[in-house]
């Protein structure tokens, strides 16, 4: 907390976890359907709020805000807009916030060649384009409907998006992010489409994003994520496979570290995967890819605090870095009443995951410009834990890796096939 006129005010960082927690109220003094970008419900549906950008002096903080969600009526937080510009007022305190509205991108309704509105392809997520390549997940359609129980990707898939992206229609709204919005990570995530069959392997998640990476690293550059649901071991040869397609970074969703959460709110991964499958694959592609390219996805809010603690531990000794999420109830998932978590809770596991990555030294935060208004990033929660000589040097070396990595940065950006270079 910041003390300023004898009030405690929220630092940047805190109120980005408020928000997350609490969502938000819009007043109608606020034109956001005209200044910001459309509530979007698509992918797996965390993204379905309103995107805002909070100052920050140590790099500005993308935060996607739950304000259609039913406990969102009843945050403390109102959204204004004054003559100079929006403010987020906190009703208990009277405290006022400056934040921003991000444009939405002009390219939203642009048509692709093959005439699909390129919003229904991909969406900015804060300053990345994330797209949800495939058909709705199986998970959905199998018999019991094992499907996450926070995910709506079975409702978004084939009605807010289209069932099944061209990888044409991908490339032409990649450029198009690259060229209007300075986007420079594209993201492709698929949800279950494995059939353990060789004839039919081409099939599955992992495959069905392949031609996407290398029409992307051949025609757009930048930087390329995956996350798919990982394949058995015997198959690993396909991780290999899309490294040498370009990819750069892959995601592994495993959701839960308590077993019982998992096998309760996981039922198909349960069923088809298990748990130790998400690690194995982390560990795999972690060694492959380096530090800091691979990350497992855990979700903070429903189980207990300590089991949420422990997957950090266990995700940074798999070689990766962790990616917490912030339990949304999401509307039309099957955990749509289930209250958000409470605020203090989450600033103590993002304390603890700032520690976990100070820990292992983690690369954290280095590529600048790619901003992710889903997740508090690891290097946002330095601001929750006082600073310690080894948590300084920490930063200077992040610093110092961030200087090394622009002209890394510049040569990623350009395309193997030339052009689209630009941001
Ligand atoms: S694997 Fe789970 S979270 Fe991912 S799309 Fe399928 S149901 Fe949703």
């Amino acid at each position: 907390m910041l003390r300023r006129e004898g009030r405690t005010l929220f630092k940047p960082v805190e109120l980005e976890i408020e928000l997350f927690c609490r969502g938000l109220r819009v007043d109608p003094s606020c034109d956001v359907d005209t200044d910001g970008r459309r509530i979007a419900r698509t992918r797996a549906g965390l993204g379905s709020g309103l995107e805002l950008v909070l100052p920050s002096p140590r790099k500005k903080i993308w935060v996607n805000v739950p304000v259609l969600e039913a406990f969102a009526a009843k945050s403390p937080f109102l959204l204004m807009k004054t003559a100079r510009g929006y403010v987020l007022c906190d009703s208990r305190q009277g405290d006022h916030y400056p934040v921003e509205i991000p444009e939405e991108p002009v390219w939203y309704s642009w048509k692709t060649s093959s005439g699909v509105e390129m919003s229904r392809v991909g969406i900015l997520q804060g300053t990345y384009l994330g797209i949800y390549v495939s058909n709705a997940c199986l998970y959905w359609n199998l018999p019991a409907s094992p499907a996450c129980a926070f995910c709506t990707t079975g409702r978004n898939v084939g009605t807010a998006e289209e069932s099944k992206k061209k990888v044409e229609d991908v490339i032409e709204v990649a450029k198009a992010a690259r060229e209007e919005s300075g986007s420079i990570f594209t993201h492709l995530n698929t949800g279950y489409h494995f059939e353990d069959r060789d004839d039919l392997e081409l099939v599955h998640g992992l495959r069905q994003c392949e031609p996407f990476v290398k029409r992307l690293r051949a025609e757009v550059g930048g930087f390329i994520g995956v996350q798919a649901v990982p394949v058995p071991r015997r198959k690993f040869n396909e991780y290999d496979d899309l490294i040498a397609a370009g990819v750069d970074h892959l995601s592994f969703c495993y959701e839960f570290e308590d077993p019982a959460y998992f096998a309760k709110l996981c039922p198909g991964k349960e069923m088809t995967l298990g748990q130790n499958a998400f690690f194995e694959a982390m560990e795999y592609t972690s060694k492959k890819l380096g530090q800091g390219k691979v990350s497992g996805e855990i979700i903070a809010g429903l189980e207990p605090l300590e089991a949420t603690k422990r997957g950090i531990d266990r995700i940074v000794d798999a070689g990766a870095f962790p990616t917490v999420c912030i339990f949304r109830p999401t509307i039309g998932s099957a955990l749509e009443s289930t209250p958000p978590p409470k605020p203090d809770e989450m600033r103590e596991v993002f304390a603890y995951l700032w520690n976990a990555v100070l820990r292992a030294s983690l690369p954290v935060g280095i590529l600048p410009g790619i901003q992710v208004s889903l997740v508090v990033q690891p290097e946002e929660a330095a601001d929750l834990v006082p600073p310690t000589f080894s948590s300084r040097l920490y930063e200077t070396k992040l610093t110092a890796l961030r200087a090394l990595a622009k002209p890394y940065v510049a040569w990623k950006l350009r395309p193997k096939g030339g052009r689209v270079a630009a941001v």
